[in-house]
């Protein structure tokens, strides 16, 4: 039975890697993911197998309960949504992990008669896991808005409490691994480590949300890994630090698209500001306003139009219509691409997603930093519900908090059309210059209906 329970962690290991590598392209993301799920539940299957398992009522009852409550919410959970549901199941999994870590103290009472990579292992994955759990939480209420988007401070209170639980946490860890073996402190120990995590990640603005995310997967992965390593589970470690690695990547990939270190992000106050819209100060500034029949007269005489998509286009689910009227300028012999900010929408690979969702070639998807400097050639740019990520107070004021995050220079084309509802701002709660900018003019309704009415006046040219 050994034999054939390795023998199906090869498999399931197999198949994860072969997953993997089906999630580096849209077209093979669906395929790889289920590659990767049935490897899971070949795992799944494989642990069941192992010799002394019992108690098969509360394992069928977990089941039952993680497939009626996963299966529904993961079928209807938007897309832009999905950043919370992912917060969320990352959550599950650090506390899994936190809480099996206290099931194994309970079993061996205390770690004392535990070899130390044991114990060391155990502990590790209780702290962390704990820490994921709730720092996720918080991320999820925030990109709910149960909890305010801004960062939450303690003021000069907050890195002295972060250190202060920090050690505590590890104060019991040590107690624990040097014999101690009351439940009320492996009890004290995740509660150190939770707090943690709430004061952690409250401080951190909604903006950086996205990589406290991705940092919070890695660290599941990470203590999954451990309790893998305590449990003598080779699935659980080969899993877990699959996550960790591949978090770590995301997390990086993703601070450096925001020109952030991991550090400052941690640090917390970024983002999520002051909600201002036109300019903050009550004072009401001219924008130039458009309409759908301007608009598509200005693109018909264009020989380039660059569509940069944006949180709005995902919200008013403006994909396909815009790809129809994509079609329809092609049909006139312009050039279209659209440029695609790493973090614009909601999740990493939103905008790849959603346009993927309308068979738009993938040829024309064109990075930030290829498209940047196309951008002094194109007639049009047409902003559809994105905001932060077109920003020039990214490049220009000190002061902002998104100064030095890069973005998509849509400000060096000829004219600049944005649809948008209203003047609010976006997720980082800022105003943007660009829609002030002389070569703009503002397209205001949804986003949806707007391109709708886009393609009907090209239909009629
Ligand atoms: P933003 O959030 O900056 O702006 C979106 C804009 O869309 C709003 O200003 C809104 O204006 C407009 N909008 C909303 N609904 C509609 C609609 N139905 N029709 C037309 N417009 C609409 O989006 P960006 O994509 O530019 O930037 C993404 C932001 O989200 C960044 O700050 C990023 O850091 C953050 N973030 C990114 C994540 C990721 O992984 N990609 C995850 C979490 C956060 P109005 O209300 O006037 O219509």
């Amino acid at each position: 039975m050994t034999t054939f329970i390795a023998v199906l962690y090869i498999i399931s290991f197999a198949l994860f890697i072969y997953g993997l590598m089906g999630l580096t392209g849209p077209r093979t993301a669906v395929r790889g993911n289920w590659i990767a799920a049935v490897g899971m539940g070949i795992a799944v299957i494989a642990t069941l197998l192992t010799p002394g398992m019992s108690n098969w009522l509360l394992i069928a009852l977990g089941v039952a309960i993680g497939v009626v409550v996963g299966v529904p919410s993961a079928r209807k959970v938007k897309m832009t949504a999905m950043p919370q549901m992912v917060a969320l199941f990352n959550g599950v999994g650090g506390g899994a992990v936190a809480l099996i870590a206290w099931v194994e103290f309970r079993t061996t009472e205390g770690y004392a008669h535990e070899p130390a990579y044991v114990a060391i292992a155990s502990l590790f994955a209780a702290i962390v896991g704990s820490v994921s759990f709730w720092g996720s939480n918080i991320a999820f209420g925030k990109l709910q808005e149960l909890i305010s988007g801004r960062p939450i401070t303690l003021g000069k209170l907050q890195q002295p409490v972060n250190a202060l639980v920090l050690i505590a946490a590890i104060v019991f860890a040590v107690v624990i691994a040097t014999g101690g073996d009351a439940e009320l402190l492996m009890i004290g120990l995740l509660v150190a480590a939770g707090v943690l995590g709430v004061v952690v990640v409250l401080p951190i603005g909604g903006a950086d949300m996205p990589v406290v995310i991705s940092l919070l997967n890695a660290l599941t992965g990470l203590s999954a890994a451990a309790m893998g390593l305590a449990l003598d589970n080779t699935a659980l470690i080969v899993a877990g630090m699959i996550v960790g690695a591949s978090g770590s990547i995301l997390t990086n990939l993703m601070a450096k698209a925001m020109n952030r270190s991991i550090p400052a992000i941690v640090a917390g106050g970024f983002g999520g500001g002051t909600a201002v819209a036109s300019g903050g100060s009550g004072e009401v500034r001219p924008v130039r306003s458009t309409s759908a029949s301007d608009t598509a007269i200005q693109m018909a005489y264009a020989n380039k139009v660059v569509v940069v998509p944006g949180y709005g286009m995902a919200v008013a689910q403006a994909q396909h219509v815009v790809r129809e009227m994509a079609k329809l300028l092609e049909a006139k012999g312009i050039t279209v691409a659209y440029a695609i900010h790493p973090v614009a929408g909601r999740m990493p690979g939103h905008m790849n997603v959603l346009l993927a969702e309308a068979d738009v070639p993938y040829e024309q998807l064109k990075e930030m930093d290829e498209i940047n400097s196309e951008f002094a050639q194109t007639d049009v740019a047409l902003v559809i519900g994105a905001n932060d990520v077109t920003n020039p107070a990214a490049e220009t004021d000190p002061g902002s908090p998104i100064y030095g995050m890069p973005i998509l220079k849509v400000n060096h084309s000829r004219s600049v059309i944005v649809l948008k509802r209203s003047m609010s701002s976006g997720f980082a709660g800022i105003d943007n210059e660009l829609f002030y900018d002389a070569k703009t003019s503002m397209l205001f309704g949804d986003a949806k209906s707007s391109v709708g009415e886009i393609v009907e006046e090209l239909k009629a040219l």
